[in-house]
């Protein structure tokens, strides 16, 4: 075995060895499961920017589409100095079985640019990304019907806006453009919920698991996530929405871990508190009340019930991993585990709430994003007064039958029509709740499959082996 394999490299050969297991406890035959296998197209590109000092400096450019099976394709653009063309890879195939795995009907795929967004201004970061877009356009690797990006580590709406913009420059007769990517911000084609939703479906997919007192038992746990102890990596997007949806639960963060270190407090850490602290002094290190832990990566070691990986892939390794206290890891980022770990850690019967399960929120309310964009309405727009109108009609004929009258507030709670954001949350909560229980199901029914990740690809290539079985091509 070579061990002087890049992190990249070494994360796209445990996706592989992953989707290699389940394929194994699936019936398709082998030229299909190569098929679903394989990354369909991988784009590498080089382009030049020109920076303020007039210096021109070239950046590296990747777009990988994983499965043409269903279209458009669909994933995040990375924006850091670690990306490489294994990384992208591993991700698009994470992101093909992550759609099957929650019945969203597209293709995975991933992008990213190679450099550290800290290291250029708004300006530059603009230039960048526009030019990597029209780089896109040029080869018709995006569109809403061929390949629709989304954020990802280092990027958000800012960068979705500039996307959206350029394609639509390009493609101004296209009524759709605005659906070429999601994750934009309101005033251009975003949708409600979207910032938060990979954290919060992180919480929901969480909570599910916690729900069944059987398994719960079998962690020595009790069920519910009221009172666990939550250690958090990463207080970016989806560490920060996925620790204050636990904390707004009941459970309490004992632990936070960001690249300058990181702090622990048995009594638990406010976690608003905590980013405000981070935003203002540039640091969690010294929060009033908590410990000091470094390296950063010691805090995952320490006390807790729940870890949430929510940074980056291969953070719990075989050399952490006989350190870990948690009785739950909730994989928020991808790939925050290293097959050698998870093997470890399955052995010490710690639960493992698979990244292709886990931190599918994120796709899911980019799907709503796309279809809102493709509808040209707000959700909730047609039938919201409707629906309040019809509540208050039954409400008060009720008080006119019984001679009782309901007091103001609980009026307005009875007659409320759904905005775009109940709607997301609950076409949210429902996926996750939804995919969870198909994912352990598939997991009791075959005494193969030990872990939730195993359980979760085999339903996902389940669900593509299908689909290119309805294809005619394959037996
Ligand atoms: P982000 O850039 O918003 O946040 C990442 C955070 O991790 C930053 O605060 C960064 O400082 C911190 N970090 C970096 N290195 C660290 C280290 N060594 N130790 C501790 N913290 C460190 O990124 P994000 O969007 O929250 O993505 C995080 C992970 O979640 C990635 O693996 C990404 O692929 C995955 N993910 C994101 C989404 C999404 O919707 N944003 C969806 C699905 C999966």
């Amino acid at each position: 075995m070579n061990t002087n394999l890049s992190q990249g490299a070494k994360f796209y050969n445990d996706v592989v060895a992953y989707f290699d297991k389940a394929a194994a406890l699936t019936n398709f035959e082998p030229g299909l499961l190569e098929q679903i296998k394989v990354c369909n197209s991988v784009y590498k590109f080089y382009f030049p920017i020109e920076l303020e000092d007039g210096k021109v400096k070239v950046f590296e450019g990747i777009r990988v589409q994983h499965s043409h099976h269903k279209t458009p394709t669909k994933g995040g653009i990375r924006f850091s100095n670690f990306v490489d063309e294994d990384e992208v890879k591993a991700l698009a195939t994470l992101m093909t079985f992550k759609c099957a795995v929650v019945d969203i009907p597209f293709g995975g795929a991933k992008g990213g640019i190679k450099l550290s967004p800290i290291a250029y201004n708004a300006k530059q970061l603009e230039r960048i990304t526009r030019r990597y877009t029209t780089e896109l356009i040029k080869k018709n690797m995006i569109g809403p019907a061929v390949d629709v990006p989304a954020p990802d580590y280092g990027s958000g709406p800012r960068e979705m806006a500039w996307i959206a913009d350029t394609y639509a420059t390009f493609k101004y007769d296209d009524l759709n453009a605005l659906g070429c990517v999601t994750g934009k911000p309101i005033g251009q084609g975003g949708i409600h919920g979207r910032t938060e939703a990979t954290g919060l479906g992180v919480y929901y997919g969480t909570r599910e698991a916690l729900e069944n007192a059987e398994d719960c038992k079998a962690l020595g746990l009790t069920p519910g996530i009221k009172g666990k102890r939550v250690i958090l990596q990463g207080l970016g997007n989806v560490g920060f929405y996925a620790g204050k949806f636990f904390a707004e639960g009941g459970a309490v963060i004992v632990g936070i871990a960001e690249r300058e270190g990181g702090i622990y407090n048995a009594d638990g850490l406010d976690i608003e508190k905590v980013f405000q602290y981070r935003k203002e002094s540039g640091s969690i290190l010294n929060y009033p009340g908590a410990k000091n832990i470094e390296p950063s990566l010691a805090v995952l070691e320490m006390d807790c019930d729940i870890l949430i990986p929510a940074a980056l892939e291969n953070q719990i390794t075989k050399e952490n991993a006989p350190r870990i206290k948690a009785k739950i890891i909730a994989e928020g980022a991808n790939g925050p585990v290293s097959k050698e770990a998870e093997e470890m850690l399955t052995a010490k019967n710690v639960l493992i709430v698979p990244d292709l399960f886990l931190n599918a929120g994120g796709v899911t309310v980019s799907y709503f994003e796309w279809l809102k964009n493709l509808s040209h309405v707000r959700f909730g727009r047609m039938e919201k007064r409707f629906n309040e109108t019809s509540a208050s009609n039954i409400i008060n004929m009720v008080e006119r039958i019984t001679g009782k009258s309901l007091d103001q507030k609980e009026r307005k709670i009875l007659t409320h029509g759904a905005d775009e954001i109940d709607l997301v949350r609950s076409g949210l909560e429902e996926t996750m709740i939804y995919a969870y229980n198909e994912i352990r199901e598939t997991k009791k029914r075959d005494n193969r499959i030990t872990d939730l990740r195993t359980a979760a690809f085999v339903n996902g290539i389940n669900k593509l082996g299908v689909s290119y079985q309805a294809l005619g091509i394959f037996p």
